[in-house]
């Protein structure tokens, strides 16, 4: 079989471009070193709970076709990332707010 594109890694960027292309009636063949697809996003279900195995990873964007887009291949969950630092046992907000006297 003939291919348009040979996509060389499966994560966010080799995915993107195979499916449009794709959908622009491309033949692609998509290769990955790793025995999954995903890249750094990839998960892993272990005891029922979906592990990042190389990070965890937040989706955000401000752009409604971006999301819109996305929200075609995946359902998401609704997160707000509000991290806290521990300073002696204090806790604080990420990031510092700085106030000057
Ligand atoms: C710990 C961590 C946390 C992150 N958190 C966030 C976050 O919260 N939000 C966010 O927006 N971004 C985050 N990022 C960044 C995000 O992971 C990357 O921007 C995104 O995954 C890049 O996608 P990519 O397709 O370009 O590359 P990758 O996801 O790295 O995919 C590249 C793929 O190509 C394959 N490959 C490479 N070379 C070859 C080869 N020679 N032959 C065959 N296959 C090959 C690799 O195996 C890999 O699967 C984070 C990154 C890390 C590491």
């Amino acid at each position: 079989m003939k291919y348009d594109y040979l996509i060389v890694g499966s994560g966010l960027y080799g995915a993107t471009f195979a499916q449009q292309a794709h959908t622009a009636g491309k033949y692609v063949l998509v290769i990955d070193k790793r025995p999954h697809i995903a890249g750094n996003v990839y998960t892993e279900r272990i005891e029922g709970i979906n592990v990042h195995k190389y990070g965890a990873h937040i989706f955000h964007t401000n752009n409604k076709a971006v999301w819109d887009y996305v929200n075609h291949f995946a359902t998401f969950n609704r997160f707000t990332n509000s991290p806290v630092a521990n300073y002696k046992g204090e806790l604080y907000s990420l990031p510092f707010k700085l106030f000057i006297y």
